[in-house]
């Protein structure tokens, strides 16, 4: 297929196989008047192929691999194949149909990542390249699912870095809220409204290991969104469960579903901290406390604040947990690592005299594949303490 072609400064022996090629290794004389978003072909400076990519000069991740052949066509059929293999991944794990269906990288599709629920998908284009390819990309969804409606969320912050504009669109039916159901429960989702893409399918596991621990113990759920932890653990049989958020739309969602799943939750409107710190300074306390608040490190610059952010959170989020209690304190911020993030939450807990055991170091489930040369692509964190 003849396309631009981009030429690797150092030829393809230097390349490990990660997907990312950055702008300083790249002879950009040439390839800098590309549009960005452009399909190219990859070639070292030796002219052996590196690949098929999409290019854009106007991001420090210039290229982002797709295949590892030059010429590969980017249409429909290449899309059902991709997502086809994606799709099949997620049917060994799950019998019903509400899982994160591709995971950008992970999935070998970069800057890309679609949830299902169900006949409804919602799709995020997260670069410039993925933008351009709606079009294949949406006919090869209606190749491989027909699905009946399909959401673009294309309003993640992280658009602005590849100079894209943000917009929320249907691009077929219209569906605003509905059911969904995980750990065979079920839970509202608000599709156009809600955060991110209006479900965090990520922490389907580590509700499951909280609610398994909830029978008879009192719960807070604190930065619940619409009580993905709260709920499940009432349903398992918590005595009381507080679902703290600072959203009142998501709490509203949570009580929906709590009565959906037949057990009441109790919705708190309140900042993290401030609530922590009101709950610790009256002496009240939770069996089991779970933190997962919004990420805390949104960019490299932010790291030593955000640290801080997180030992504070784990400070008085073990202030808050009951002598013998269970807390699980969680970040999707993928600017700290795991040892850094394992590092706060020690040092926050250790603050309060505490003796801790560490039960479970978890990321996010099966349906949100990591590229084994990219770390980046782990984002969640959760780690699960037992307080003596
Ligand atoms: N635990 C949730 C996901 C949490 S996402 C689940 O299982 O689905 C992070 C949540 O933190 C969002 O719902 C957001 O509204 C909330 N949040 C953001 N800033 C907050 C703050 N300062 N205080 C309390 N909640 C906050």
């Amino acid at each position: 297929m003849s396309r631009p072609a981009v030429i690797v400064k150092k030829g393809p022996r230097s390349r490990s196989g990660s997907p990312w090629i950055f702008a300083n290794e790249i002879r950009m004389d040439q390839a800098k008047a590309l549009p960005p978003g452009t399909a190219v072909n990859v070639r070292g400076d030796d002219g052996r192929d590196i690949g098929t990519g999409i290019f854009n000069a106007k991001s420090l991740i210039a290229v982002r691999l797709l295949a590892p052949e030059c010429g590969v066509a980017l249409d429909a059929d290449f899309f059902a194949s991709r997502i086809g293999k994606a799709l099949a991944l997620r049917q060994r794990f799950y019998d019903k149909p509400f899982y994160r269906l591709v995971h950008g990288e992970g999935d070998h599709l970069p800057g890309l990542v679609i949830d299902r629920f169900d006949d409804t998908l919602t799709v995020q284009a997260g670069t410039a390249g993925m933008e351009m390819l709606l079009e294949p990309l949406l006919a090869g969804l209606e190749k491989l699912l027909s699905p009946r409606n399909v959401i673009l969320r294309n309003d993640a912050p992280a658009r602005n870095l590849e100079g894209l504009p943000l917009y929320v669109r249907s691009a077929k039916g219209a569906a605003r809220r509905l059911q969904l159901e995980e750990n065979a429960a079920p839970y509202f989702a608000a599709l156009t409204e809600g955060q991110k893409t209006g479900w965090y399918y990520d922490q389907r596991d580590n509700r499951a290991f909280i609610a398994a621990l909830a029978k008879g113990k009192s719960v807070l759920d604190a930065c619940s969104y619409t009580g993905g932890f709260g709920i499940l653990a009432a349903k398992a049989g918590a005595s009381e469960a507080v679902c703290l958020d600072s959203s009142a739309p998501a709490l509203a969602l949570a009580e929906d579903s709590a009565r959906a799943n037949g057990v009441a939750i109790k919705p708190v409107k309140a900042d993290l901290f401030e609530e922590l710190e009101r709950l610790s300074a009256t002496r009240e306390a939770f069996d089991i406390v779970v933190a997962d608040p919004p990420p805390f490190v949104k960019s490299k610059k932010d790291l030593e604040a955000g640290a801080r952010a997180y030992r504070k959170m784990a400070r008085l989020s073990a202030e808050v947990t009951a002598k013998d209690g269970i807390l699980l304190l969680a970040s999707c911020s993928h600017n700290i690592s795991p040892e850094r993030f394992a590092a706060e939450c020690a040092a926050g807990i250790a603050r309060t005299g505490r003796a801790a055991r560490l039960i479970r170091a978890a990321g996010a489930g099966p349906d949100h594949p990591v590229h084994p040369l990219l770390p980046e692509s782990a984002y969640l964190k959760a780690l699960v303490y037992a307080l003596d």
